[in-house]
């Protein structure tokens, strides 16, 4: 499932082909994605220019003057540019043609993703209004968490997916920053100390940035036709090694589950 490393890695890969081109058609292939692609979407985006590529969450805004798309990628969603004469494959649902004789292609099997419209800002559409900070900006800090976490009686790792808390902490992400933090994933979130809350937020966005960096190394891909999408394995010390040596301690990682989500850690150096 595309993460929110994978997302932004999509937005720096399109948006140097996309932003300032203008769009010249598009087409709806297949309508039915996790909500209906609205119509009329070929009138209102012809011959408009891309202004911006923003993302919010593991929403990719891209704004024009009349309004703007709000995709998101779901379980299996992917983007890509390439020449506009490329074969059609079967999940390619949506696409947007330019100018320049690309097009941008939205690629889905499992049809969980979605494209949607505003004409109003995207920032206070019903899906991103209610969205906690975003997980690299300033505003998410320990305090913050410190403060949100008091009184909560759901396990860490939960709390800081929920993303009315942080956005974008995934189940990946959350086992490897509990694990950078040395927080056991079970403890409570009220429990958790400030020295704990000051480690957790440096490791959350010690672990997203470094996947966004890693990302970066395949932004080629996302101008190919190969069908693949751009996304890409990362280096994890827990998550999916169960039973391995901790990177650490040399004892080996633990599965149990949280919240129907599997989880990893060591119980040597996570308490
Ligand atoms: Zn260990």
């Amino acid at each position: 499932m595309p993460e929110l490393p994978e997302v932004e890695t999509t937005r720096r890969g399109i948006t140097p082909h996309i932003e300032n081109n203008t769009i010249t058609k598009v087409i709806v292939r297949n309508r039915s994605l996790r909500w209906p692609i609205p119509t009329g979407l070929n009138t209102k985006l012809k011959n408009r220019k891309i202004l911006s590529v923003t993302r919010r969450a593991k929403y990719l805004l891209l704004k024009t003057d009349v309004g703007s798309l709000i995709i998101h990628l779901g379980m299996s969603g992917s983007l890509r540019i390439s020449p506009m004469t490329t074969a059609v494959e079967k999940h390619d649902h949506f696409e947007l043609q330019f100018k320049d004789g690309n097009c941008l292609r939205l690629r889905d099997p499992r049809r969980f993703g979605a494209v949607l419209w505003t004409k109003n800002d995207p920032q206070e559409h019903k899906l991103l209004i209610n969205l906690g900070p975003e997980p690299l900006d300033k505003t998410f800090n320990a305090d913050l968490l410190f403060n949100k976490s008091r009184k909560r009686k759901t396990s860490i790792k939960q709390f800081i997916m929920d993303a009315k808390i942080v956005v974008g902490v995934g189940n990946i992400y959350a086992s490897e920053s509990l694990f950078l933090a040395g927080i056991q994933p079970k403890r409570l979130a009220g429990k958790i100390t400030k020295k704990h809350a000051l480690d957790l937020t440096a490791a959350i966005k010690k672990i997203l940035k470094q996947a966004i960096k890693q990302g970066g190394t395949t932004l080629k891909d996302f101008k190919s036709s190969d069908g693949k999408p751009g996304y890409f394995q990362q280096k994890l010390k827990v998550y999916d090694r169960k039973g391995e040596a901790c990177a650490t301690c040399k004892k080996p990682i633990k599965q149990i589950t949280l919240g129907q989500r599997s989880t990893f850690y060591c119980t040597h150096c996570q308490k």
